[in-house]
């Protein structure tokens, strides 16, 4: 079979970095992903699994490597909706390899091979890809085909990730327009409970996953593919609050999933019983006191935030599952929602952001008139700087306008 186990019980394991034997992907590579995609079954080779670039036996231990795994499904029944569902597995099932260790999703991926597992045997991708067809073909009956590519060349990772980038925003843009007031049904996620038993992810038109990797039409055809997976039907119920987004519905369902741990979620607010969040968030929204605004830092900033502390240091007291006043695990896109932080101030108490995250999202800044309103690391280096930035540039929220 295969050189280490496999099962649920590696989930929650991590693997750190004096024990790795190699790493691939994570913030030191500016290009890796994952992609599942949906093709005609001719088009698939069954049980293939392929390797373009060097295998994990080819390099030095300790060796960090860019990678993008492209995975095609094949099958009657499927449908291009359930490709981000497929995707969010590969996390869920890498995760069960022994000594594996597998973080975030689509284009931000992070993974380590213990060198336990290695000094086992683990030495080659091509055991990797087994285990996941194995694992999906017999969990997802719906998958009839599968074929698996790992590729580790560097020009042809950037390659490919540029283009799986423009499948992300494809997904993204279809929820444009769609409102909660105009659903019934929201959706939650609950895989993440592995590393953080109490955390629930709400799913709605206009709140993405934190990941990033789930939005409201993936948590649909999640839910229709398989009703007893991870994500579930989140009866909206009655909007309890106006300002505050609390749904009897998702308060009901964020209960029950999180064993008691949480009864209310504000669903968009960082502030008042804001959502939980895991490990596995884009990016952070935290509160800086001395102004009473928030900045927002992200996985792949490496520097210190304009509070002095670094991306690891802030999702080390944001993660596990908590509701933390003040700290919001989310995914970048959420700030294209018309419901960004609505009962907080929205875009418009937004002070700091990393300068690759203000690009990300220039056209909403623009629009809202906060481009040039809200300081990057370029512009300020602490929190004296950024008191002295907002005055000058008369940020809205200092201002009194917000
Ligand atoms: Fe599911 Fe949320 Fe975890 Fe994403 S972060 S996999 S949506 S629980
Ligand atoms: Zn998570």
């Amino acid at each position: 079979m295969f050189s280490v186990d496999v099962g649920p019980q590696y989930e929650g394991e991590t693997v750190r970095k004096e024990d790795f034997q190699i790493e691939f992907g994570g913030p030191k590579h500016k290009f890796k992903a994952e992609w599942v995609t949906v093709t005609p079954a001719d088009e698939v080779e069954d049980e293939k699994v392929e390797i373009i670039g060097k295998d994990i036996k080819d390099f030095e231990e300790g060796a960090s490597v860019p990678i993008f795994i492209k995975i095609a499904v094949a099958g009657e029944q499927l449908e291009k909706d359930m490709e981000p569902v497929f995707e969010r597995r590969v996390h869920m099932y890498i995760n069960y390899i022994e000594g594996f260790w597998h973080m975030a999703q689509r284009d931000e991926i992070w993974m380590r091979l213990h060198k336990d597992s290695f000094k086992k045997g683990l030495n080659s991708l091509e055991e990797i890809g087994k285990v996941l067809v194995m694992l999906y073909k017999n969990e997802l009956s719906i998958i009839e085909k599968i074929q698996i590519t790992f590729i580790t060349d560097p020009e042809k990772v950037e390659k490919e990730v540029l283009e799986a980038r423009k499948v992300y925003k494809e997904r993204d843009d279809r929820l444009k327009g769609i409102t909660e007031e105009e659903v019934d049904e929201f959706y939650g996620c609950s895989l993440c409970q592995s590393f953080a038993p109490t955390h629930v992810c709400v799913v709605t038109p206009e709140r993405v996953s934190l990941c990033g990797a789930i939005n409201w039409f993936d948590g649909r055809a999640a839910y229709k593919m398989d009703p007893e997976g991870p994500q579930f039907a989140v009866q909206k119920g009655d909007l309890l609050d106006a300002e505050k987004f609390i749904y009897s519905g998702v308060n009901a369902i964020v209960a029950e999933k999180s064993l008691g741990a949480n009864s209310v979620f504000c669903l968009h607010s960082a502030l008042e019983t804001p959502h939980t969040s895991c490990g596995c968030f884009q990016a952070i929204c935290f509160y800086i006191p001395e102004v009473d605004a928030f900045g927002i830092v992200h996985r792949d900033f490496l520097g210190e935030a304009v509070n002095g502390q670094k991306f690891s240091g802030i999702a080390g007291e944001a993660s596990g599952g908590r509701q933390n006043e003040g700290m919001l695990g989310m995914a970048i896109s959420y700030m294209r929602s018309k419901k960004f932080l609505k009962t907080d101030g929205g875009l418009k108490r937004i002070v700091w952001l990393p300068k690759s995250v203000k690009e990300q999202v220039k056209d909403v800044l623009e629009e809202a008139g906060m481009l040039d309103k809200i300081a990057t690391e370029e512009d300020v280096k602490n929190v004296d700087e950024l008191t002295e930035f907002l005055n000058r540039v008369g940020h809205p929220w200092v201002t009194g306008q917000a």
